[in-house]
């Protein structure tokens, strides 16, 4: 006899019991139902058997079916106690300490009928602790709990039963249980209750619904373990626009608030000027006479238009005017206000106001202006101007309320109107006009330019002081055509109209003064020719005028296309001045016959074709190397004029540090470039190849010849615009020379070239800010590139700016950022890189100063010991290095070869070597 006590495990939530109640048993044989009490004497149930003195035991203890309720895995616990066979008096026998556990599945009642072969054994259940006689004496109930798992169960029951085989047993609890996820609202997403699978590392992959007014792109998925427990939640739901996540579900926007993209997680409160009127929002309205655009963000405040600018004000210079004003005092709420401008004039005929059309240049633009100021270019002079600016933003289309604008009258000056013929000769015309009665400033003279009737390119100009000149030279019996225009402090106004005025006849008999015979006719020509010529090369003016013979007053020049046609002039001739651009490359190159060039080797890529290398060989000349540059078959007539454009430039230049031009060849195809060969090719290219390879000495003599050649073109008047290391050769004697010409169009063909917001084509990082801004190109602006080839030869071809975007270069030079000094840059050198710039154009050096400089420096190498910033301590280079022999000078400019011929010149030290130039440069 003893006392067994019920253990109550308490049921957790995610625990199915399928069955715990012993009163569902069957049992049989000597397994016997017996009531007991616990240890707080309250009744239980106990099965017991206890034959443990008798021999082939085989007692059964079965349950009803149990239903499974789709669980797949089922876990049984058991709570028992066990009599300790040696404990037991007069010996153990066929006492056992265990028993067996079976199951059966199946889908019907089957009651007593199953066969003890149908069952399959879970397991042999042992006790942790069996009990003895003490323990009943001293009332301690020592209850074994033991779990087992079956599975994988597919019926819709199963029956356990319990198998003892002589042991002294008493089953006090069988609780038989399934596991389960149970339903849970997770991230919006509902996943319903789940039974855990069969296996028990088994995860189950769960499809969650997104809770009401919750959307979601993938359906959410969690996964249910076999413990029971949820795991790895994937994904998630969200709130529809208008409502907003509030303890696991989705409630409607309050009043006044909004929410209208999924990425925000809450209602927001409208934006000034916009309001809601129900709850659930997911926009706001504007207030009446408030706008938004459809690019607007949702949270912008609803804005108007704004009012007009205020302040304007006009500068006039030249045919150009620059406008300002004021920001609108009412932007609306809005960043982009813009302006528009509207250019209107006084016509001259109609006294009516019209649109001044496309002749007008605007710069930056003349519609969508960020700034408060533009500049406008090409007006005419003399000409009464209206230009109204319009403030504009976003929503100024929504509405209509009137154009928003500030206007203001400029007045650049007075056309001449009245031209009136005096006396004509067979061979002259005399002119009188009006001085315009309002001149906007002091007339300083007049310009007339004139030509015979249908002969526009050949033309000629006199200035005068007077309202009158007398014209001459002209052919009888003919009709000329006549201008005038005058120029004050502000600049050439625009031509009056066209007067037709014609000549007497040959024979017939005139009072006219200049009815001279024929052979003063010649003379006075033919010493009008000489004064022209001599005026000129006494002035000194390269395309200056020379005084004309009639009055002090009076200038007069002869054109051809446009150009002044002096002999010994050295001026850059734009070939785009010539009607037929045939006709410039006739002029500038000289034609090679095919026969004399030997293409050997593909050297590069040009934008029209390959450059080629191999020899030239001209009749009386010994053969040498030329560089041959192709224009691909297939070109257009553009093409082929841009092509050979280049070469009617080049041919015009002269110099040592100017890629030289040998020739063309334009009769057969394909159509060539001849010019010199430069052995190692682009700079930017070389030096890269050659990092650190070079003295400074050698680094300042190419950037010697690069201004040098640089100061040929500004003195003759040409604008580079694409001056880079790519775009300079060097020779086998590091000698560099500038090349890759062409007309504005060439940045065309550069890839470094990139459009602004104008249109035009220009290498950023090369280009002067003013030139970028306002497509004012100027020698000036080829000193600014200058100061970046510098740059680039002093880094051996690094990349300036490095890896930045183009805008980002152009907003850092704006702000004032220059490039550093390259790694161990003398002082000197970065010194010039800055100079070159500045800013203002005109504190730039010229090239002609750069020249002068680089000599001194060459001159002077100790000069060139300072350095910017340096790899290595300038400390540790020997004493007294900068005092250099002449020998030490030569070797360091590669020209150690002439040092016997100086020492026995008496150059024996530097100082007697720089004397001379010091002499001549100071
Ligand atoms: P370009 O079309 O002038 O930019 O020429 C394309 C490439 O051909 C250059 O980058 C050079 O590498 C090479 N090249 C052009 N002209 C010469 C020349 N006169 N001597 C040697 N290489 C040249």
């Amino acid at each position: 006899q003893y006392h067994v006590t019920t253990i109550t495990i308490p049921c957790q939530y995610h625990v199915n019991i399928l069955c715990h109640n012993l009163s569902d048993l069957w049992w049989e044989q000597l397994w016997e139902e017996i009531g007991e009490v616990d240890e707080n004497y309250a009744p239980i149930h106990t099965y017991q058997v206890c034959k443990v003195m008798e021999h082939n035991q085989n007692n059964w203890l079965q349950t009803n079916l149990i239903v499974t309720e789709g669980a797949q895995r089922v876990f049984v616990e058991l709570q028992f106690t066990l009599r300790d066979c040696n404990s037991l008096p007069g010996g153990v026998g066929t006492c056992k300490e265990t028993f067996n556990m079976y199951y059966y599945e199946s889908n019907d009642e089957e009651g007593r009928n199953i066969r003890e072969s149908h069952y399959s054994k879970v397991d042999t259940i042992a006790a942790d602790e069996s009990f003895t006689e003490l323990d009943l004496g001293d009332r301690v109930m020592k209850l074994n709990t033991e779990v087992r798992d079956l599975g994988p169960l597919t019926k819709k029951g199963f029956y356990l039963a319990f198998q003892d085989l002589g042991a002294c047993i008493a089953l006090v609890s069988v609780r038989v249980f399934y596991k389960r996820c149970p339903s849970v609202v997770k991230n919006l997403a509902q996943f319903q209750d789940t039974i855990t699978g069969s296996d028990s590392s088994q995860l189950l992959e769960v499809a969650g619904s997104c809770v009401n007014n919750s959307v979601a792109e993938d359906l959410p998925r969690m996964h249910c373990s076999a413990e029971g427990e949820w795991l790895v939640p994937i994904g998630k739901c969200v709130c529809q626009v208008g409502f907003e996540e509030l303890n696991g579900s989705c409630q409607e926007c309050r009043l006044g608030f909004f929410r209208s993209v999924l990425q925000n997680p809450t209602c927001s409160k409208c934006p000034p000027h916009s309001f809601t009127r129900v709850q659930g929002a997911t926009s706001c309205s504007c207030e009446e006479g408030y706008y938004k655009t459809d690019t607007d963000p949702p949270n912008m405040a609803c804005t108007r238009p704004p009012s007009a600018p205020r302040n304007a004000i006009s500068n006039v210079n030249e045919t150009s005017v620059f406008l300002e004003w004021a920001v609108p005092e009412e932007t609306g709420g809005r960043k982009d206000v813009r302006y528009n401008i509207r250019c209107r004039k006084i016509s001259v005929d109609s006294r009516r106001y019209e649109e001044c059309g496309s002749a007008v240049r605007f710069l930056p633009q003349r519609s969508g202006l960020r700034d408060n100021s533009v500049m406008v270019v090409d007006l005419l002079a003399h000409t009464n101007y209206t230009f109204e600016v319009e403030a504009i933003n976003g929503v100024s289309e929504l509405t209509n309320p009137g154009r928003q604008f500030v206007s203001l009258n400029v007045t650049t000056n007075q056309a001449v109107s009245v031209v009136r013929k005096g006396k004509s000769g067979k061979n002259s015309i005399s002119l009188s006009w009006q001085k315009p009665d309002r001149p906007n400033g002091i007339i300083l003279e007049y310009e007339i330019k004139y030509f015979e009737k249908d002969q526009e390119t050949s033309y000629t100009i006199i200035k005068s002081k007077e309202t009158e000149i007398l014209a001459d030279a002209l052919k009888p019996s003919s009709v000329y055509i006549f201008q005038i225009r005058a120029r004050t402090s502000a600049g050439y106004g625009g031509f009056s109209r066209r007067f037709e005025f014609e000549t007497s006849p040959y024979l017939a008999a005139s009072s006219d003064q200049s009815q001279v015979p024929i052979v003063a006719v010649g003379i006075t020509v033919a010493v009008i020719l000489l004064a022209l010529v001599t005026g000129f090369l006494l002035s000194g003016r390269r395309c200056g005028y020379s005084k004309a013979k009639q009055d002090p007053d009076e200038e007069k020049m002869h054109f051809h296309n446009g150009h002044i046609k002096f002999p010994g002039v050295r001026t850059y001739i734009d070939p785009h001045t010539y009607e037929d651009p045939n006709q410039a490359v006739h002029e500038f190159t000289q034609e090679i016959d095919v026969s004399c060039i030997t293409i050997e080797r593909v050297i590069g890529a040009g934008e029209f074709g390959e450059v080629c290398s191999g020899p030239l060989r001209l009749t009386g000349k010994r053969e040498f190397p030329v560089a041959i540059k192709t224009l691909k078959a297939g070109y257009s007539e553009q093409q082929r004029r841009d092509f050979l454009g280049e070469a009617s430039i080049m041919g015009q230049f002269d110099h040592p540090n100017i890629i030289h031009l040998e020739g063309v060849v334009t009769k057969s195809k394909p159509v060539m470039i001849i010019t010199e060969f430069m052995e190692n090719g682009s700079l930017d290219t070389f030096l890269k190849k050659n990092d650190g390879q070079f003295t400074v000495i050698q680094l300042v003599g190419m950037l010697r010849g690069i201004a040098s050649g640089m100061k040929y073109l500004s003195d003759m008047g040409y604008v580079h615009r694409d001056l880079a290391a790519r775009n300079i050769l060097v020779n086998s004697n590091l000698v560099c020379k500038v090349s890759d010409f062409g007309l504005s169009r060439v940045l065309e063909d550069d890839a470094e070239a990139a459009y602004t917001t104008r249109g035009g084509k220009i290498p950023i990082r090369w280009t002067a800010p003013e030139a970028i801004a306002f497509r004012k190109f100027t020698s000036a602006s080829d000193v600014w590139s200058y100061g970046i080839v510098m740059w680039e030869v002093m880094s051996y071809g690094e990349r300036p700016y490095w890896e930045m975007s183009n805008q980002d270069v152009i907003k850092a030079v704006e702000d004032s950022y220059r490039l550093p000094g390259p790694m161990d840059c003398p002082a000197a050198l970065y010194h010039l890189m800055m100079d070159c710039w500045q800013k203002d154009r005109n504190s730039r050096p010229k090239f002609e100063e750069i020249v002068s400089l680089l000599d001194k420096l060459i001159r002077n190498p100790s000069s060139l010991k300072a350095l910017v910033n340096s790899s290595h301590r300038s400390d540790s280079e020997p004493e007294g290095s900068g005092h250099q022999s002449v020998g030490e000078w030569l070797e360091g400019i590669k020209m150690g070869r002439y040092n016997e011929l100086f020492m026995e010149t008496g150059y024996t030290s530097l100082e007697v070597v720089i004397l001379p130039h010091l002499l001549l440069y100071g």
